[in-house]
């Protein structure tokens, strides 16, 4: 028997010593260790042993019991570090390698351009106002001093979704909603947004462009108030050194009215391509607000006065840019917006 045990130990630690893994080396434990295992087996045979023999086997049995217990334990410890060891290799980061390049967008000429006119105007003290691109006909023609059958008003030039309604032509009835709510109080506001009219798509023509509008309203607002404004804003976006003029226009929301020309930025006024030779460039549309707006808004134009002004972001984007076509701002080709990447200061 004692021969026997001696067999078991030696066939259990060669076992233990050619385990590669946790699962094989479990095996062997419930092999010689589980209670169907040999050793086991051999200590419920003692019973067949006499009283002197059977303390010295049992300590024996024990003995050989631990050998094998801890020869599992010490097995069981240098797999785990193996596979430790194996898995750092495996998720190890090779820091050399180069990284990838994340690509950055950045912002679209028109957004940039819409921007930085919103935040000029927000520094002297305007607000923002927007309204719904769908709009009642009341407010982007009536309201405006532009009654039915009037020629501006044409079918052809409005994209008409039902007999009241359309898509709006110009930003002009964010002013007229904005009158009505304020009703009677001052106004200082830009309105910037989407409109749309019944055009063909060409170099300096689109279906869908947008446009910044201004308004202020209050007492004693005067023509030199507008043409002061109109010129900080053609020094800022345009260049200190720039010359604005005014010259006698038509609209019929503003009397009088006006077209703003700035001193080309190009030539500074001897005559280029962006000027066509005359030393001006055409920039916006601007006048004193008609007192048929102001009345029909619920204003007395005895008692207040005031001037608005319009203007389009793709014209002052494709003056500023050298963008030749109206269309390139549409089109979201990648080589032409990644020209306008930020520069970091
Ligand atoms: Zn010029």
């Amino acid at each position: 028997m004692e021969l026997q045990l001696q067999e078991l130990k030696k066939e259990a630690l060669e076992k233990i010593a050619s385990a590669t893994n946790a699962r094989e080396l479990q095996e062997v434990k419930v092999a010689y260790l589980g209670k169907k295992g040999p050793i086991t087996e051999l200590l419920k045979g003692m019973g067949k042993l006499s009283a002197e023999e059977r303390p010295k086997m049992g300590a024996l049995v024990n003995v050989v019991r631990e050998e094998v217990t801890s020869a599992l334990e010490a097995k069981q410890i240098v797999l785990e570090e193996a596979e430790l060891e194996a898995q750092l290799s495996k998720e190890s980061i090779d820091v050399t390698l180069p990284g990838r390049k994340a690509s950055t967008g950045n912002h679209h000429p028109l957004t940039r351009v819409i921007e930085e006119i919103e935040d000029l105007f927000i520094s002297m003290g305007y607000a923002i106002s927007e309204g719904p691109e769908v709009e009642q006909d009341y407010y982007n023609f009536e309201a405006l001093n532009l009654p039915k059958g009037h020629p501006a008003r044409d079918m052809q030039d409005s994209f008409y979704i039902s007999e009241e309604t359309l898509l709006r032509t110009h930003t002009s009835p964010v002013q007229a909603r904005t009158m009505e709510e304020k009703g009677g109080a001052p106004i200082r506001i830009i309105c910037p947004g989407k409109v749309y009219r019944r055009d063909s798509d060409d170099a300096t023509h689109s279906h869908q462009f947008t446009q910044i509008e201004g308004l202020v309203i209050g007492e004693d607002i005067r023509m030199s108030d507008l043409k002061g404004t109109l010129s900080v804003f053609a020094k800022k976006m345009f260049g200190e050194d720039r010359e604005i003029r005014l010259r006698p226009s038509f609209f019929p929301f503003t009397e009088p009215s006006v077209e703003m020309d700035i001193s080309c930025f190009k030539c500074g006024g001897t005559g280029c391509n962006v000027c066509k030779k005359t030393g001006w460039i055409e920039i916006l549309g601007a006048g004193m607000v008609h007192p048929n707006v102001l009345q029909m808004a619920g204003y007395d134009p005895t008692v207040v006065s005031g001037f608005a002004f319009g203007m389009g972001p793709e014209r002052i984007a494709m003056l500023k840019y050298g963008v030749e076509d109206i269309r390139h701002f549409y089109t979201n080709d990648v080589r032409f917006l990644s020209q306008f990447q930020r520069v970091e200061a």
